[in-house]
């Protein structure tokens, strides 16, 4: 059979889908999720796929050296503080996030900028300051509607979040986690390709105070 120039270009084309669609992307895009307290702390950063799958425990090789980010721990401390253990001093906490997740984004941080990338994530997003901007005090013991504290999040970032609850023992729905989008650089925040399938919250919610925190049964 003879090629002619259109037949070679219909050929090179198709070799061009075959091998986008067959490199695997190491991930698409992350959750950066954050949870309330007296301010919100990080729970972590995940990449994740476009399917609503998630890649996890990537590199055993690349194992959590504290020593990397020793001079960041009291900025960590804060920031990122484990709630599941209050007076444990987070290492190990950070050192679940870097293997299970950080270490499938290798591509883009090692494990310093992993921490760093996160924190200025938070930065950026200042969800205390977009609550405020609509009136909404964390933990001032109030119900408020979930509409608006998720207009009030879209509205500081631009983008919607995903809301995660749990319901406490007197059956009122209270805010657990967080969830924004950021891009695959972990820069920037994008719209949610997917949302995550955590536990809905009802039309009216509460923060949990501080001291009732629910903890991070995974750790
Ligand atoms: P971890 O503390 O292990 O980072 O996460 C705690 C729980 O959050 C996991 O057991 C899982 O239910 C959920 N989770 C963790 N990482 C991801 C993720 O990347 N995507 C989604 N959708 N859920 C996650």
């Amino acid at each position: 059979m003879k090629l002619n120039g259109k037949g070679f270009l219909i050929i090179f084309l198709v070799i061009q889908c075959v091998t986008i669609l067959t490199v695997a992307k190491d991930f698409d895009f992350f959750y950066f999720v954050q949870q309330p307290a007296e301010d919100f702390s990080i729970h972590g950063l995940w990449p994740n796929y476009n399917d609503g799958t998630y890649p996890s425990n990537c590199d055993s090789t690349n194992s959590f050296d504290d020593s990397k980010v020793s001079d960041l721990e009291s900025v960590l401390q804060k920031e990122w503080p484990t709630l599941a253990c209050p007076s444990g001093d987070g290492l190990k906490f950070w050192r679940h996030e870097w293997e299970k997740h950080g270490t499938c984004a290798e591509s883009i941080f090692d494990e310093r900028g992993y921490f760093e990338a996160a924190l200025s994530l938070k930065k950026k997003a200042n969800l205390l300051r977009a609550l405020e901007h609509a009136g909404i005090r964390p933990a001032d013991g109030k119900f408020h509607k979930m509409e608006q504290i998720k207009d009030a999040i879209t509205k500081g970032v631009g983008y919607a979040p995903y809301i995660e609850c749990n319901v406490d023992s007197s059956g009122y729905h209270q805010v657990y986690q967080v969830y924004q989008c950021v891009d695959a650089s972990a820069t920037n925040f994008i719209e949610c390709p997917v949302f995550p399938h955590g536990r809905a919250c009802g039309n009216k919610v509460e923060f949990p105070s501080f001291s009732s925190a629910s903890s991070r049964d995974e750790l």
